[in-house]
């Protein structure tokens, strides 16, 4: 459903009940009370066309139906604006395909041993908080060290915060052993 384009009916017919009626060819406007069933009794524009010897009757909503009408669409539309940044993460997440032993990494739980890989968490968790304006700037973060250094606990971490935090696509190449 396309709630941009159903908000802007609704708005049209908001604004055109709060100016006068056009004054249009072979068309007699008319005021009269209607009762709406929810908010009771309103101003209700009755506008009548005489179109090759027809009479077509158009009659305005009730404008506070219509206001109604207006914030669910745009309810819907944050929700939808929602579900389709939740679908997004998903598919990023997939896309990453996980290795099961990898699954619940994050920078968090990353324990450094040494020194030198407190440093690299560090590094790491600032490029993957400044992401946004790294990837702007351009350039990468290359990781070197022997096996079992968790050069892929980082990256992968690093990933999964940008997809979580930042949503958008990250090329992210891991050798699995
Ligand atoms: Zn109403």
């Amino acid at each position: 459903m396309n709630y941009s384009a159903a908000m802007t009916t609704v708005r049209q017919k908001l604004a055109d009940l709060n100016a006068p009626p056009k004054r249009l060819k072979n068309t007699v406007y008319e005021e009269r009370d209607a009762l709406c069933d929810r908010h009771g009794i309103f101003k209700q524009r009755c506008r009548r066309i005489a179109l090759y010897g027809k009479e077509i009757e158009t009659k305005t909503e009730c404008p506070s139906c219509l206001t109604e009408k207006l914030s669910q669409l745009q309810q819907s539309e944050a929700e939808q604006k929602k579900r389709r940044k939740h679908h997004k993460i998903k598919m990023l997440m997939d896309d990453l395909h996980l290795p099961e032993r990898f699954a619940g990494v994050t920078l968090d739980n990353y324990e450094p041993v040494t020194l030198d890989a407190a440093r690299c968490l560090k590094l790491c968790n600032a490029y993957a908080t400044h992401w946004p304006e790294r990837l702007k700037r351009g350039g990468g973060l290359v990781m070197c060290g022997k096996p079992g250094t968790g050069k892929n606990h980082l990256a992968l971490s690093i990933a999964k915060h940008v997809i979580n935090e930042h949503v958008r696509r990250e090329s992210c190449t891991t050798e699995v052993p």
